[in-house]
């Protein structure tokens, strides 16, 4: 599902968008000479890699074989070291989403206390780094965290990326609290819902995201922006073809 809107949001843009795709015995090798092929075609600016990959494949290197300046996930090491540092680079996309959510709220984040819950590298560690960048007191809670709802309460933005539907009640969330539901679960009956109990916790928030619609759309977008800033950024060496 996800993988066919990109797509489709890529066409609508102009955008050429092409998938790869590959069986599940396909061999770390095989995966490594694909990249390394995108990595030094120079009609290809964007290049993601769609997690979860099949365990024998060790994610982590091939995350780390995609050219830094194609990486419009924001997944390689590079570009997550500069993301820490508060430097340009690439952020990943739902992060990057959520940043441009709260802009749009007018909210001065200097000084608020966001309460991030979930510690992927894909989400929440950085989420968290560039709330810290932006001047925010930051506590990252995770399965070990002791006393989760009470830090929940004291959160002036709540980020929620646990993968757990209707984790967050009512009664973990402060009054006026902006929350946002990173979640995607799919329920029994098919549907799909959040980490947050929407329908209680709309009436303490002050800003809230919905499942689906909220911060899935801003993802893509957020995609979107990236693989333009690397069109338009791209050096290619003198040399090269
Ligand atoms: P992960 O499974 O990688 O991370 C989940 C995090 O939640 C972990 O850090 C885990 O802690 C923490 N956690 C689990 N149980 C608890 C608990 N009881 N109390 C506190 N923390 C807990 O998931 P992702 O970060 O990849 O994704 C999170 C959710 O966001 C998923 O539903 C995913 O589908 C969705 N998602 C949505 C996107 C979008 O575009 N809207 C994009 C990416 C993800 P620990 O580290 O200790 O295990």
């Amino acid at each position: 599902m996800y993988v066919n809107r990109k797509h489709r949001t890529c066409l609508e843009l102009g955008m050429l968008s092409e998938l790869r795709k590959f069986p599940g015995n396909v061999s770390y090798s095989r995966i490594i000479q694909e990249i390394k092929s995108l990595n030094n075609d120079r009609k290809v600016h964007g290049i993601l890699v769609q997690l979860p990959l099949p365990e024998h494949l060790n994610h982590k290197k091939v995350l780390e074989t995609v050219d830094p300046k194609k990486d419009v996930d924001g997944l390689h090491p590079y570009n997550h070291g500069k993301n820490l540092l508060g430097k340009d680079c690439f952020r990943p996309a739902t992060p990057r989403g959520i940043m441009t959510l709260l802009e749009r709220t007018k909210t001065r984040l200097e000084g608020k206390h966001a309460v991030v819950i979930g510690r992927s590298n894909i989400v929440g560690k950085p989420i968290a780094v560039m709330l810290l960048n932006s001047d925010c007191t930051v506590t990252i809670c995770h399965s070990k965290t002791r006393n989760l709802p009470s830090l929940c309460r004291q959160a002036d933005i709540l980020v929620a990326a646990v993968g757990k539907p209707h984790f967050i009640k009512a009664n973990m969330v402060k009054k006026g609290a902006i929350v946002i539901d990173v979640g995607i679960n799919r329920l029994k009956d098919g549907k799909i819902t959040g980490d947050v109990d929407f329908e209680n916790v709309r009436k303490k928030a002050s800003w809230i995201t919905p499942v689906p619609k909220g911060v899935g759309p801003m993802t893509i977008a957020s995609l979107m922006e990236n693989t333009v800033k690397a069109c338009k950024e791209i050096e290619w060496p003198k040399n090269s073809d």
